[in-house]
């Protein structure tokens, strides 16, 4: 990753600067995106412009790039420095402006940067891991890919802690998501996630599987799961651009299942692999 595109260019990491007064800076203004690209094919690439359109209008910075300025600055990206898998991190402020003032002024030109870095997508034989059930204790609305990720980070440093990979996290004993990934739990045969409300990051990923388990006549719902029920559930996994489908054996000292991959977190691996772009 020693390229990178900043504000319309392209240049060497070590070269890339912003404003001490960026407003990402000073008040974590701004969002960003997550794009996986396999064999040099970004995957769910709409989807995810998508959200990245949705991220700014909720916010409300102007989008200045479209989705083919974004696919020629992948082409530009990857042929100043070939990576056959990679994940594209897109990151966007409001732009910067002195002195600072919480409330922005009218008109500021977006911060805008992306970077591709190497990304070896996981392959063979799936371990379950051990999560970590916590409060969720980030704002109210984790449906906008903010940078604003500080609840994020220290949720996962306290499961890092408890030797857990990743929290899984509830508000009052209702199943959220992961600290950078949402859930599935797996009971009689049927897929449950939660609801797409302000409580989740709407994940690519998220979609994706519901799309292949309803293809593959899984019954799925999207409602929200108590702890109790997690606890008693036959599988869960969590799953993410970057980490796909994570199976989790252990809640904390609470066992899923057999502790072991399930049948239908295994089905939707299967799946979700034959899905991606061929990566061998
Ligand atoms: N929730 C959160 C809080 C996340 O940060 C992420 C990963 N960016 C996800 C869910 C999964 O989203 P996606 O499948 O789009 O990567």
């Amino acid at each position: 990753m020693s390229n990178v595109y900043l504000n319309g260019e392209i240049i060497p990491h070590s070269q890339a600067k912003i404003s001490a007064f960026d407003r990402g800076f000073l008040f974590a203004d701004g969002i960003y995106e997550v794009v996986p690209i396999y064999n040099g094919m970004p995957f769910l690439f709409t989807a995810h412009m998508q959200r990245l359109d949705r991220s700014l209008r909720e916010v409300g910075i102007p989008q200045t790039l479209n989705h083919a300025d974004w696919r020629a600055i992948i082409t530009q990206l990857n042929s100043a420095e070939p990576l056959e898998n990679s994940v594209l991190y897109i990151q966007i402020t409001r732009g910067s402006e002195f002195p600072r003032n919480h409330l922005p002024s009218a008109n500021l030109t977006p911060t805008v940067m992306a970077t591709l870095s190497p990304f070896p997508p996981p392959a063979g034989a799936a371990d379950a891991v051990k999560v970590a059930l916590l409060e969720d204790i980030r704002w109210l609305r984790c449906d906008i890919k903010s940078v604003s990720l500080l609840g994020n980070i220290m949720l996962k440093q306290q499961a890092q802690a408890l030797g857990a990979v990743e929290p899984i996290l509830h508000r009052a004993g209702r199943i959220t998501e992961g600290a950078s990934s949402n859930y599935f739990v797996v009971r009689d045969g049927a897929l449950y996630t939660a609801p797409n409300d302000a409580l989740i990051l709407p994940g690519i990923t998220r979609e994706h599987v519901l799309k292949l388990a309803r293809e593959h006549d899984i019954e799925v719902h999207e409602k929200a799961f108590s702890v109790a029920e997690l606890y008693s559930a036959d599988e869960c996994f969590l799953c993410s651009s970057t980490r796909e489908i994570m199976p989790v054996g252990y809640v904390d000292e609470h066992q899923i299942g057999n502790g072991q991959v399930g049948p239908i977190t295994q089905m939707l691996i299967d799946l979700f692999r034959q899905s991606r772009p061929n990566c061998a």
